[in-house]
Parts: structure tokens; sequence; C-alpha cells
């Protein structure tokens, strides 16, 4: 069984069999449930060189934790802190000539910004018309703003096909191409993220953008990586019940025969979803038990068939290790999600550490 830095670091490793480009790691929405500071050290020690957030915020922390690579701050929502990400050296992405405009009113020292295109996907970024005006801009607010990067990002790198990605690096290059010519220095060039660097080397150019890969996750489905966390619970109750008993809300289950139940403490409120397929299940003393009945806010029970199992006993939600043990994956198949929505769901009463 490997830790949470072990784990990392073995993801780490396998996007650096596939890439020769820089990695940043990404430790947006708290490291994707997994702790943001936590990932991102253990990513840095596995040889990442760059940090990635949605908000200055988000990478103020990175830094009061003493990482002290380069950071980038992409969409921030709440508007950009000019003065506090020139402080902190947090690198801010701009998608609009608005974004721009409204940072160069803002800015007293100087903000590393990296310029983003819109590559395809019409969800942020810069379209290719306006690019020429915001760069027309950028120049002008030299001493402000000082380029040093061009993103983009890939609508369908999780197909795995290098087809589905061609007209998003086309876009890149020509993005990149007016950034040089006019006159802006070495700009660092960054459109993968975890499906990219896995599969598509014509995605990577200098650096590749690495989130859900880190924890454990493969949205292209191609490489096989290692889960970073387990998510336990108690049993907080059990008991023995006839053939014909209604259990939770709605008697949406009716045993079939005598048998053992057990209920743990942890519903939907802690990241179980509610909308799970029958066969969805959890590990208890090396067996696969199903979760019978609705799911609630704060607890799930569990058919445990012969065996009786005492209050106290702990189950295995989702971890890394196989087996009865379910993956993330299985519960994001249970679901009907993507793995990404079970482990940024997890609720702020589950108590976190890192084994
Ligand atoms: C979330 C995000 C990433 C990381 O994507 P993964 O598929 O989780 O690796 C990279 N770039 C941008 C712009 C993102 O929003």
């Amino acid at each position: 069984m490997c830790t949470l830095p072990e784990a990392v670091a073995q993801n780490v490793s396998r996007v650096r069999q596939s890439t020769s480009a820089q990695i940043m790691a990404v430790v947006k929405a708290d490291g994707y449930g997994h702790g943001a500071v936590a990932v991102a050290e253990a990513a840095v020690a596995a040889g990442a060189t760059w940090l990635g957030v949605t908000d200055v915020a988000e990478g103020r922390a990175l830094r009061a934790a003493g990482l002290a690579v380069p950071i980038l701050s992409w969409l921030n929502p709440g508007g950009i802190d000019a003065v506090a990400a020139a402080l902190d050296r947090i690198d801010v992405a701009l998608g609009s000539v608005d974004e721009l405009r409204a940072l160069i009113a803002d800015a007293v020292a100087p903000v590393r910004v990296h310029l983003h295109l819109d590559t395809g996907m019409a969800r942020g970024g810069c379209p290719l018309a306006d690019w020429p005006e915001l760069l027309r801009l950028a120049r002008a607010a030299r001493g402000r703003v000082e380029v040093v990067g061009v993103m983009g990002h890939l609508p369908r790198a999780d197909e795995a096909d290098p087809a589905a990605n061609a007209a998003a690096v086309l876009r890149m290059r020509h993005g990149r191409d007016a950034v040089l010519r006019a006159g802006f220095g070495p700009v660092l060039v960054h459109l993968a993220a975890t499906s990219g660097a896995l599969t598509d080397p014509a995605t990577h150019f200098d650096l590749v953008r690495v989130g859900a890969g880190l924890v454990g996750i493969d949205p292209s489905l191609t490489t096989v990586l290692t889960g970073a966390a387990r998510f336990t619970a108690a049993v907080v109750h059990s008991a023995f019940v006839p053939a014909g008993t209604a259990v939770g809300y709605g008697g949406a289950h009716v045993t079939d025969r005598a048998t053992h139940l057990a209920v743990l403490g942890v519903g939907y409120a802690d990241g179980i979803p509610r909308e799970l397929a029958r066969d969805a299940g959890v590990e208890l003393d090396g067996g696969r038990h199903p979760v019978v009945g609705r799911v609630s806010m704060d607890q799930i029970v569990i058919d445990t068939g012969a065996t009786a199992v005492p209050r106290g006993a702990v189950a295995t939600v989702f971890g890394p290790e196989g087996g009865a043990v379910p993956s993330v994956q299985d519960w994001a198949r249970w679901a009907g999600t993507i793995p990404h929505t079970i482990v940024t769901g997890i609720g702020p009463r589950v108590e976190r550490g890192i084994a």
C-alpha cells in the first residue's frame, strides 16, 4: 500500500515517461479533494516545476506553506488581486481584453501574465479574433504586465486520438507565433492537461498541466495510475433483520432473506453519491458488501449477509488497492459520473490525514 506522496510520485513519473516537457501540478479544488498543499509538495518533490490553481488566493496559500516554484492562477472568478499576485509572485492567465484592462488598472508592481487563447472550447480564453487587440494592449502595458506565457486548453483530449486535438494544436501555434511576432520575449507555451500529456506529444509544447493524473485519475483511460486516497467509514450501528425488512427512506430496498445490516456514518453530505447503481458496495473484512436502500445525508446501510459486523468496525469506501476495495472509478461508474466528481465531492466533515 502506498501513501499519498508515494502515489503522487508514481503518477508524476508515469507522466514523465510520456513527455519531456515541464510538468505543472494542478492542485485546484483543494488538490482534487486530496489537500492542495500535500499534493503540491509531493508533486514538486517528484519533479513538477510549476503549480497551477484557479484563484490567486489558492496560490498564496501554497506560498504560505513554503512552496517556492512558479505558480499560475487562471480563471480568478473573484477578479485578480494584482497587488497580491505581484507580491507573492503568482502568475495570472488572462483570457480577455477586459480582464487585461482591469489588471492594468490595478497593477502597481509588474504582474507576470500568461495570455490564454481559446483553442476551441468556448469556455474561457481569448477568441482568436480578439488576440491582436489583446497583444496590442499587453505591449502598451509593458512595465505593469510582463508576458511570460501563452496557454490554451484541449476540449477533446480524453478521446486519446491526436486527430481530435489537431485543430487546437494549430490554433496554439498560430497564437504563439503572433505573440513572438509582436515582440514579446521567450514565452512558455502550454496546452495539454493529463489526457494530452499521456496520449499526444504534439500537444506538449513547453509544459503540461497535470491535475487528475496526480491523484490517479486518467480521463483518457489509457494509462494505469495509482489512486492517492483511501476513504474509510466506521460502522455506527448493526442489526440482524428478518426477510422482508424495508431498509431506509421509502423502503426502496426490502431484504429477501434474514441478514445482517451495518450502518456506516457517511452519506451524501460526505460525498457518497445519492444516485447509485445497485451493484455499489464497500469493503469490510476483506469482502465486498452491497449498499442497500437509499443513501441518506449522514449514513448508508450495507448488507453483510451471514456476517455480524460490530459497531466500530471500519469499512473502506474506496482505495487504491483493488480486489474487494472499490476504486474511485468504481464509484464514478455506479453514480453515472466521472471520478473527478467523486474525489472533489468528499464533504468537509470527513476527517483528512496523510497516510
Ligand atoms: C483543471 C485544468 C487542468 C488539469 O486538468 P486534468 O485533466 O485534471 O489534468 C489543466 N488546465 C486547465 C485550464 C484546467 O482547468
